[in-house]
């Protein structure tokens, strides 16, 4: 049969970080064309679920206990405690999907992040970034779901992310949605014609063809 390269690569370990409210999930659905056929890691959480969201499709929402076995069993890639609730990874998944050759995509906070990098050297880390903080303000209180005590801690958390934005890959802005989608579609594109990721084994069948 023909050989064709690259055909064989693990999947890509993408990881987005930023503030809550900066429109991570609004970018999703802009770039959900690039996004097909990437895998979207279900976080488990201790935080209530909010109206819109369902069960096992936003989050795993759990007991704090449940959360704590998980840790202790050694089950998360990676957890941390944000504004007082607790947030992680289930391992199990990300890594059956990229053993299958399937990009993932973690929605991860700052802390979090940094765990991803230490452990998988490998992933890419993008950052994206509101326009302003008082935008990123408004967009907070217009979501209508945190108390002010709340908001404020969310914006504090905000700022200490962009003070780290230099530990990541890629910065997106996310101004004008559509070139924020833009932006990322090119990103992806980018880091999946590396040419590090096709193993030695591949180049080898390959010449042997
Ligand atoms: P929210 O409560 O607004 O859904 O999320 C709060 C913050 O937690 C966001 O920055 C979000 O990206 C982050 N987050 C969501 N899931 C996880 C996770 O599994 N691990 C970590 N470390 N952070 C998460």
């Amino acid at each position: 049969m023909e050989q064709r390269l690259a055909r064989g690569r693990r999947g890509i370990l993408f990881v987005f970080t930023g503030a809550s409210g900066v429109g991570k999930g609004s970018l999703r659905a802009a770039a959900a064309d690039a996004l097909r056929t990437v895998t979207y890691s279900v976080s488990a959480t201790t935080r209530a679920r909010r109206p819109a969201e369902t069960d096992g499709v936003d989050y795993h929402f759990l007991e704090r206990s449940a959360f704590e076995e998980m840790v202790a069993r050694g089950e998360f890639l990676e957890h941390a405690d944000y504004v007082g609730d607790l947030y992680g990874t289930p391992a199990a998944p990300v890594d059956t999907a990229l053993a299958a050759g399937r990009d993932v995509l973690l929605e991860i906070e700052l802390a979090g992040a940094r765990q991803v990098k230490a452990a998988r050297p490998e992933a890419v880390m993008i950052f994206i970034a509101p326009p302003s903080l008082a935008e990123l303000e408004r967009r907070l209180r217009g979501r209508g779901t945190d108390s002010e005590a709340k908001i404020q801690r969310r914006l504090a958390r905000a700022r200490d992310e962009i003070a780290a934005l230099r530990e990541f890959d890629y910065l997106i802005v996310n101004d004008r949605l559509e070139a924020a989608a833009e932006t990322l579609r090119a990103v992806l594109a980018a880091e999946r014609a590396r040419a590090w990721r096709v193993s030695d084994a591949e180049i080898d069948g390959f010449l042997a063809s």
